[in-house]
């Protein structure tokens, strides 16, 4: 074995062909589900402004404070790096909502995303520094269905990718701006006195951001949290209504739910409805995707107050659920027919046989080295190819070419004019890896 000088950098890894075919599959089912209910992609840059993060998702929440990729366009340090490495998609979509006037949009926008994002986080299984994410946001208009018909889209995909069995839905509602900021003064007040008795992470978030208390991990805080006042005292009318409304929306939708008051989310832009999406078994640290409402973002950005409402998915996390639960993704990786040659002449002719059939969507694989009949019969096996066509000196000369069956181990020598055909009706039409200018403009695979 040699030995690598490189490695991917720490929390980082190579999506290898293997789980590229689970990758395919779950942007097929994201694409699709997507479109059938109006979403359209979009693709924010991959680095913003740091500010698009810092003020949207906000300067105290552990994204920003603590995961946050800096990039500089020239060496500098730190605090006067420009831009950040998107730590997810939300901010950067509302930004492009404003920067590119979409109020004038017919409402609400619905957009989805797919592709990388970046958290300088503590790496551990399922928490990468690189990893991928799906992003569903509906922008320009607000009402429970809309909230309850997202969640909805998002139980769709998750049940197509044969997963949704083993999620539980915990959702919350904490109320608009003005209430958590009254919440959060309360729960200030009641810890004056009592901040000796909280572990230190907690304390600081007391100042910074007293919310993320009610998720703490800490059992020393959840105790002195049992007296505490509750957010959903200070939920306004319309706030308790808006939620009971999308709860019942979910009844209508049959979509089961968990009513979690404990759960906020980290990030500041959130607004009422809050849902995340927790393995059944082992629960938020293994969530695969969250999202809210966020009725303040799009002002941030300098646009006219516009509600929107999103979700995004964490797609390595999806796949570790695929396989839980056993899904065997189909894929179209495999090799119909490898090309064996021998001699000179042999190996021309073979260049526009193989040329040919990958042109009629016959996977092809060719042994064009110089390897003896033996080794490249070997190389077929390897690859697992379902038919070999051999060509030899004398089949060049006789205008006829050899057919092997590689699972019946069985061949025959045909004429080298039926040698596509042949093959064509072998694998069935069907089965035939092509594409027509209608698909390729309609279903463009993308990144
Ligand atoms: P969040 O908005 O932070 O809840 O992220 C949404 C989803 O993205 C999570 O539920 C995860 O599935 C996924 N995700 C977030 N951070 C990471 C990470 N560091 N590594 C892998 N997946 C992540």
């Amino acid at each position: 074995m040699s030995q690598p000088l490189f490695r991917t950098p720490k929390g980082t890894h190579d999506v290898l062909p293997e789980d590229h075919q689970y990758m395919t599959y779950i942007k097929k089912a994201v694409r699709h589900r997507a479109r059938q209910a109006g979403y359209k992609r979009i693709d924010p840059p991959m680095f913003e402004n740091r500010a698009v993060f810092e003020r949207g998702i906000g300067e105290h929440t552990d994204i920003v404070e603590k995961e946050l990729f800096l990039v500089t366009s020239h060496h500098a340090d730190e605090d006067e790096a420009e831009f950040a490495l998107r730590p997810e998609f939300t901010a950067g979509i509302c930004r492009s909502f404003v920067e590119n006037g979409m109020q004038q949009l017919p409402q609400p926008v619905e957009f989805y995303a797919i592709g990388q994002c970046f958290r300088h986080d503590r790496p551990q299984k399922g928490r990468y520094r690189q990893f991928h994410q799906f992003d569903l946001e509906v922008i320009g208009l607000k009402d429970p269905s809309l909230d309850a018909q997202l969640i909805h889209v998002v139980t769709k995909i998750f049940s197509d990718l044969k997963f949704l069995e083993r999620m539980e839905l915990h959702i919350n509602n904490i109320g608009t701006a003005e209430n958590r900021k009254a919440y959060a003064d309360a729960l200030r007040d009641y810890f004056i006195g009592k901040e000796r008795n909280l572990p230190e992470l907690d304390r600081e978030r007391l100042t910074t951001n007293p919310l993320r208390l009610l998720d703490s991990k800490e059992g020393d805080t959840q105790i002195l949290l049992k007296s505490a006042p509750t957010l959903e005292q200070f939920l306004s009318p319309e706030s308790k209504e808006y939620h009971a409304t999308v709860l019942d929306y979910l009844k209508e939708l049959k979509i089961p739910y968990i009513e979690d008051t404990r759960l906020v989310r980290g990030l500041d832009y959130y607004t009422q409805t809050v849902f995340e999406f927790w393995d059944k078994e082992t629960g938020a640290q293994n969530a695969v995707g969250g999202g809210g409402r966020y009725d303040g973002l799009i002002e941030l950005f300098g646009g006219k107050p516009t509600p929107g409402v999103g979700f995004a998915g964490g797609m390595e996390r999806m796949i570790w659920q695929m396989k839980q639960a056993g899904v065997q993704v189909p894929h179209k990786d495999q090799v119909d027919v490898f090309v064996a040659q021998l001699g000179p002449e042999a190996k021309k002719k073979c260049l526009t046989l193989i040329s040919n059939l990958r042109e009629k969507g016959v996977h092809t694989l060719g042994a064009l080295g110089e390897a003896s009949l033996k080794s490249q019969m070997r190389l077929a096996d390897k690859f697992e190819a379902r038919f070999t066509l051999l060509l030899g000196k004398m089949e060049v000369k006789g205008g006829t070419i050899i057919l092997r069956d590689m699972k019946a181990g069985k061949q025959k020598e045909i004429s080298y004019a039926q040698a596509i055909p042949t093959i064509v009706k072998l694998l069935g039409e069907q089965a035939l890896d092509t594409y027509t200018i209608r698909d390729q403009i309609g279903d463009i695979d993308e990144d």
